[in-house]
């Protein structure tokens, strides 16, 4: 009775169901090179296995094996509760309250093992929305391949016999470049609203097609993603970030339009005529390092994606009597404060964030002492980084990083020479002296070092 009425309460959402039997596929038919499988990752799954356990490697490791990419991480989904995989190894910790899940480590390596997940029950508890909260139920195989979120991204793999499991017939999907979710797309989405985003980030990163019935909801479901808890998005968005295919992803959520209204993020970043030179060139910049396995800073990448908000407002401030520099900081305030509200920036990253920002008219400077005291600075390379960024984009007299690299690289004397330079003009013929005292009062190009406000 009471089961009944909760139904019909909750009834908008239909619970998807599955095969229990999934495909099963040989070494031969999928190709799988077991070259690209990590070693720990079999490590995990192999302990599992020999203490009578299920255990597979599942989710994205197996996407992009199937595609010849090497994953960047693995995940094992196993059928040993949590306390029975911790007691398996001896570097291993319970995370989450929730839903608990291991993390295995192996040196820097970690194998993120789950246990397999129930189906989400009509009665789990939801927000007004149709938002789950809460499911943290332990399910079996089949139901833990239902929940996940696209048909490529619900198989398991199981290097021991080298069989891949296909539930929801995510082989076919990946050869046909096709990226759906697995059942009702409404009702996946109002579960939980963080997979339209996904959408855009796998369908931008794979280059694959959405499949129609998946893309059509999401343009009249994308303001359910407010209803979302800022630290969620900010995670998601820093997948997409991160992931190499950054501007590739946030043109595509402007395609889904995703952007509009939803993030102030994504609203800076994809309209802003003025900074999309400079945004190209950082997410073009970011994605080049990330493909390359070079480190990538948060700090550094959210400090770029709204750099011209800071650079309009700080403008604003000034143009109403404020000094550049309380006026730069005023503006990266109302700048990281818009942003906090919706996309849950931790400490760490809004202060990397302020310092590059803070930095820049820092740069402007190439008298005196100054210079010296910013070579002292630690986030010089950084800053130093940004700096590059805004003359190639055109912001700033290319001169201006020239000068700097010239003397980050200098020795002593070579420093000193370099002091005693005087900056070339516009035209990079004749030269002038930059009268400190008389610029104070103008706009960005004259600030003076943030250190004399
Ligand atoms: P990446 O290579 O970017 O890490 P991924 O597919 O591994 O891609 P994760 O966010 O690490 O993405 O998630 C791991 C797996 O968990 C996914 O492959 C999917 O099966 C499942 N999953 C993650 N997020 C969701 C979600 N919001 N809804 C349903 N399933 C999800
Ligand atoms: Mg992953």
């Amino acid at each position: 009775m009471i089961k009944k009425l909760i139904r019909s309460i909750m009834g908008k959402n239909k619970k998807v169901s599955g095969p229990a039997q999934p495909l099963m596929l040989s070494a031969k038919e999928h190709g799988i090179d077991p070259k690209l499988v990590s070693p720990n990752a079999i490590r995990v799954t192999d302990t599992l296995q020999q203490a009578g356990f299920k255990a597979f490697i599942v989710g994205g490791a197996v996407r992009d094996l199937l595609l010849s990419i090497k994953p960047k991480d693995f995940d094992v989904a196993t059928n040993a509760t949590p306390d029975q995989v911790k007691r398996l190894f001896r570097r291993a910790f319970i995370i989450g309250k929730r839903f608990q899940i291991v993390h295995v480590m192996f040196g820097q390596e970690l194998i993120e093992v789950t246990t397999f997940r129930g189906t989400v029950l009509d009665g789990a508890p939801k927000d007004e929305h149709g938002r789950v909260l809460r499911d943290n139920t332990f399910g079996s195989q089949a139901e833990d391949a239902v929940r996940r979120d696209f048909t490529i991204n619900a198989m398991y793999y199981d290097p021991a016999s080298q069989t891949v499991l296909d539930y929801h017939g995510g082989i076919a999907d990946i050869r046909a470049k096709i990226l759906r979710i697995i059942g009702a797309p409404e009702a996946r989405y109002r579960e939980d609203p963080v997979r339209m985003l996904r959408v855009a980030r796998f369908a931008a990163r794979l280059k694959f097609t959405i499949d129609p019935a998946t893309a059509a909801p999401i343009s009249v479901m994308a303001p359910l993603i407010n209803n979302v808890p800022a630290a969620r998005i900010f995670d998601e968005m820093l997948k997409l970030l991160m992931s190499g295919h950054a501007l590739a992803c946030l043109q595509q959520l402007r395609k889904e339009g995703l952007h509009h209204g939803l993030l102030p993020l994504l609203d800076v970043v994809l309209e802003q005529p003025m900074g999309e030179k400079f945004v190209t060139l950082a997410l073009t910049n970011t994605d080049n390092r990330v493909v390359q396995g070079k480190p990538v800073s948060p700090g550094f990448l959210f400090a770029s994606l709204l750099w011209h908000q800071v650079l309009e407002k700080w403008r604003a401030y000034q143009a109403a009597g404020e000094y550049p520099i309380p006026g730069l900081h005023l503006a990266a305030d109302d700048v990281l404060n818009a942003q906090t509200e919706k996309l849950a920036l931790q400490r760490k990253i809004a202060s990397d964030m302020r310092d590059i920002w803070a930095m820049q008219p820092r740069f402007e400077r190439r008298t005196g002492k100054s210079p010296y005291k910013l070579l002292e600075h630690p986030r010089l390379r950084a800053g130093y980084d940004f700096l590059l960024l805004r003359c190639a984009s055109g912001e700033l007299d290319p001169d201006i990083g020239e000068w700097w690299s010239a003397f980050i690289d200098a020795d002593g004397p070579g420093r000193e020479e370099l002091l005693t330079q005087k900056p070339k003009d516009e035209d990079g013929g004749a030269v002038k002296k930059r009268r400190r005292r008389a610029s104070r009062s103008r706009t960005k190009s004259a600030a003076p070092a943030a250190d004399e406000a």
